[in-house]
């Protein structure tokens, strides 16, 4: 199927190469151009309407409607000052503020908060701050970084090689050396049979030291870690989980990297993943529903002991040498700042405790369906995970592409949702109603349907 001649599809097709796509189908195709949006619904140049069940990419909390507010913070910076920088001591008003709002609502006491532009961003800035810090304690060793299989924490050389997934890391020649991996703590599939979450935790945290003795604890500097792992597939730890794994943490001083780029701001029922698991980060790093979507904006948060180190490790370089031309950029955050207000204005916690509910019933409504092994969710995010066989846990052949054909009829249903593998992965806006998760659901169960119908 090819795009009408001059359809913004086609010129996108023309001209546009994508990331996290096929570039040659784009090219036949064309773009899928998305033209409008309202509450959770998106809509294309044609005019079809989609439930847009991840977020965009997991990040538009607010949904993708017009939200006044934040059109006027942006106007408003835009006459004041639309531009200014954070280097050699300079900065513009809101993002002072913004700093200030972040690191009252960090989900342990934090000291300062540092600006990027996205989620790679913060995380390869935080690899350098971890490395920075050793360097200033006079632990030139203590480099490397451990993260885990199905980690998602972003695509540039250094944060890509801390992802987990292979398909972030084939031909792009990562990841770079100096990463481990460590489990994934997904019960569901790793566990044996019969253990126990507790269990299976107990099973994680001991190869997590194994691994470190092996490699030798002055060798490793920090784990990163997502409280709940998004784009892996929506992995939600076992019970006592990182109870388990924060002490041996400690114990080789070793800096716990909290990735909340999806867990922030929300989205597992309290203001961050890191408060939900009772973890507690020596950095976080968060961006996307920082600003619900609308503007490039990320920041990490880093505690008193580690910024110490780094701010007189910069005083005896004379500056910590890293920076980004549009770190806090004002126009990016201002409309974060009213975003930050816009959820306490609207006590988003507690709306997503209230809506979570409803979203678990609707979830697990599926449980019982033939292709349905695992249904998994906390908050407003979650996974449905298709398997060929229920009693065994057992995949589907991977050539059969049972959740990619899954989505791509959900699509054709007016439902966007994303596969990983076969586990196909829900994230809607945290404003949703009640009845548009029912439509929602609704529409996943048509596309659910017909893929049974088309395995038959
Ligand atoms: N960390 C996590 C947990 C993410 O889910 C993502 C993006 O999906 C990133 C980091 C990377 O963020 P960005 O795409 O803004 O670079």
């Amino acid at each position: 199927m090819s795009a009408r001649p001059n359809s913004l599809a086609a010129r996108d097709g023309a001209y546009h190469f994508h990331g996290y796509t096929n570039a040659l189908k784009n090219e036949q195709e064309g773009g899928f151009v998305v033209t409008r949006g309202d509450g959770p619904f998106i809509y294309t140049e044609e005019g079809k309407e989609y439930f847009d069940g991840l977020s965009g990419l997991w990040c538009c909390a607010l949904g993708f409607g017009p939200q006044p507010r934040l059109i006027e913070a942006a106007r408003r910076q835009m006459e004041i000052l639309p531009y200014y920088h954070t280097f050699t001591q300079k900065v513009a008003t809101p993002t002072v503020e913004l700093a200030e709002k972040l690191v009252g609502l960090a989900p342990v006491p934090m000291s300062k908060a540092y600006f990027c532009n996205s989620g790679s961003e913060a995380n390869d800035t935080a690899i350098k701050m971890v490395w920075y810090f050793n360097n200033a304690l006079g632990r030139p060793q203590k480099k490397k970084i451990i993260a885990r299989n199905k980690a998602y924490h972003g695509v540039t050389i250094a944060s890509g090689s801390l992802t987990g997934l292979p398909a972030v890391h084939a031909d792009f020649d990562l990841p770079v050396p100096g990463i481990l991996r460590t489990d994934c703590p997904h019960h569901y599939r790793f566990a044996e049979p019969g253990e126990s979450e507790a269990d299976f935790a107990t099973r994680c945290a001991e190869n997590l030291e194994k691994l470190i003795l092996a490699e030798g604890p002055e060798t490793i500097a920090a784990m990163f870690a997502e409280p709940v792992q998004g784009a892996g597939g929506v992995i939600i730890p076992p019970a006592t989980y990182w109870a388990k794994v924060m002490p041996i943490l400690r114990k080789y001083e070793i800096l716990l990297v909290a990735d909340e780029v999806i867990c922030g701001f929300g989205r597992t029922g309290n203001w961050w993943g890191s408060q939900t698991y009772g973890m507690t980060p020596d950095l976080v790093t968060s961006a996307k529903q920082l600003s619900a979507g609308q503007a490039p904006i990320a920041a990490i948060l880093i505690n008193q002991p580690v910024y110490e180190t780094l701010r007189d490790h910069s005083n005896r370089l004379g500056s910590f040498a890293h920076g980004l031309t549009y770190s806090g950029h004002p126009l990016a955050a201002a409309v974060a700042l009213e975003t930050l207000r816009i959820y306490e204005d609207l006590d988003i916690v507690a709306r997503v405790r209230a809506l979570a509910p409803h979203f678990a019933r609707g979830m697990q409504a599926f449980a019982g369906h033939p292709l349905v092994g695992e249904v998994r969710q906390i908050g407003l995010v979650g996974a449905i995970e298709l398997v060929r066989d229920k009693a065994s846990h057992a995949s589907f052949d991977s050539k059969l592409a049972v959740g990619p054909n899954l989505v791509r009829i959900a699509h054709d249903h007016g439902l966007i949702v994303r596969p990983v593998v076969d586990s196909i992965c829900f994230c809607p806006p945290l404003v949703s109603t009640e009845q548009q998760l029912d439509e929602m659901f609704a529409r996943f169960g048509k596309a659910l349907e017909e893929t049974h119908a088309w395995l038959r």
